[in-house]
């Protein structure tokens, strides 16, 4: 057989992926960059599960959404959202059919790996006044020294007041920072592991240095700062969510601007593309359903996360305005349900060639990714989603033009990790992992492909407007 033959039947039956740059029009790409101008002004506004919470609801009330606690007469094409103690909220936009019949959901997590406050955080050493941290989630401890942060979060007071705080955004605010060793007296430090070369309990920000007066220290004078300031005592901090995040701006990455850099891209990357994606449905055959869950960085726990019963409450109360909740009723909307748990993958990084299995991974620009089973050693802890449901998915996604490819996270037993697909999944609903491939996952800037990031709202577009 010739040459030319076998290229024929390799282009005739083989699989490629397909660089989604080219194989859109010149009209689409357009949109492409409009639209991750959008993404970025989002990104700059959204830097915590709570702020991102609160801005989903300003949205969405400005698109008809209501309240479920004070909607009544729900019927098709009514729009609601559940605010879950403002860090996770489920929306939704009810269906032509039943909701026994199931809903068409998509699931993201609005919180990112951080730094957050210990509860008892300030001391003062060597003359500088210092927080204690402790971080969340999966980080690379040294990736997060020396860098501008940012302070957000919550401070409640002993008679109840909360205090919203957002130092560091401003051009013109002060930022805190985290010291690390000068390389000349670093000798000793650069022949340790990188998992230990800056310590969990080394990661101490810095927050003043002048003192009160010369008998009085650091401390006092910064107490009194932040008294003057937020009226706030010390024993404030210790009811308070307080959250270090990377000082920085979304900025467009490469001189042909084709990749966004950003802190919190996992997952808010997935979350603003399924809050696009919602906003856009009119009167869906089946309830339409968008997810945003909090705590997903630490396993789901907490009654934010999505091990708690939340999304299940929040469906119990949408499907009791509908069409009356009983339990089996309840019971069936879920197990007949179907998800794209909406979370990022992991890009191919040429200069880390060596942790992926380069036809099983994704890759940047090749379009939205879909992840059959996540986990680690052997598939454990995986939703291994079913042929059928891929099977379904893929159609639906060749049919309405969305460049997807497939992507393991790494090569077999090279780590792993998980989503919250095995926790949908429990309901007996069918899920499959659906997100943005990204470069540099959970460090303080992420790198993703604008044009990953326009398919995947396309992708969840199609998947709660089709069935
Ligand atoms: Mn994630
Ligand atoms: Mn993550």
């Amino acid at each position: 057989m010739e040459e030319k033959d076998l290229k024929e039947i390799e282009k005739r039956l083989g699989y490629k992926n397909v660089d989604a740059w080219i194989n859109i029009s010149e009209e689409e790409k357009e949109k492409v960059y409009e639209f991750a101008e959008d993404y970025k002004a989002f990104m700059t506004e959204c830097k915590t599960e709570r702020e991102t919470a609160e801005k989903i609801i300003e949205i969405v009330e400005k698109k008809g959404f209501i309240n479920i606690e004070k909607a009544t007469n729900l019927k098709p094409g009514s729009k609601v959202y559940y605010n879950n103690k403002g860090k996770s909220v489920v929306l939704a936009v009810i269906g032509k059919e039943s909701m026994q019949k199931g809903i068409k959901a998509v699931a993201s997590h609005i919180d990112s790996p951080r730094i957050d406050l210990k509860p008892n955080p300030m001391y003062e050493d060597g003359g500088l006044a210092l927080f204690k941290t402790h971080y969340y989630g999966g980080v690379k401890k040294y990736q997060w020294v020396t860098i501008p942060l940012a302070l957000h979060g919550v401070i409640v007071k002993a008679n109840g007041e909360k205090i919203n705080i957002v130092v560091g955004e401003d051009e013109n605010d002060p930022v805190l920072y985290i010291t690390d060793l000068l390389p000349h007296l670093g000798k000793d430090q650069m022949e340790k592991k990188a998992s230990e070369v800056v310590t969990g309990e080394a990661l101490n920000a810095v927050v003043g240095s002048i003192p009160l007066s010369e008998e009085v220290s650091v401390k006092p004078n910064i107490l009194k700062y932040l008294n003057g300031k937020y009226g706030i005592v010390e024993e404030d901090f210790l009811s308070a969510e307080l959250e270090l995040v990377p000082a920085y701006k979304p900025r467009d990455i490469g001189f042909d601007r084709s990749m966004i850099g950003a802190y919190g891209q996992d997952d808010r990357v997935c979350a603003y593309t399924s809050l696009r994606a919602i906003l856009e449905i009119d009167v869906p055959e089946r309830t339409a359903v968008a997810i945003f869950a909090d705590k997903e960085e630490i396993g789901s726990m907490g009654n934010t996360g999505l091990q708690s019963r939340f999304f299940e409450n929040a469906i119990a109360e949408i499907l009791e305005k509908y069409e009356g909740s009983t339990d089996i009723k309840l019971r069936r909307a879920l197990a007949n349900s179907e998800m794209l748990s909406a979370d990022v993958n992991a890009a191919f990084d040429p200069t880390y060639s060596e942790v992926s299995e380069k036809q099983n991974t994704a890759y940047l620009g090749k379009g939205v990714c879909i992840t059959k089973y996540t986990g680690a050693r052997g598939k454990a802890g995986s939703n291994d989603a079913n042929a059928e449901f891929v099977g379904k998915v893929r159609k639906l996604f060749n049919e309405n033009g969305v460049v997807w490819q497939t992507g393991e996270l790494g090569k077999v037993d090279m780590g792993g990790g998980g989503t919250v697909a095995q926790y949908a999944a429990n309901y007996g609903m069918e899920v499959l992992d659906c997100g943005v491939a990204l470069l540099s996952m959970h460090a303080p800037y992420e790198l993703s492909s604008k044009v990953d990031v326009y398919m995947a709202y396309k992708a969840y577009k199609v998947f709660m407007e089709k069935d």
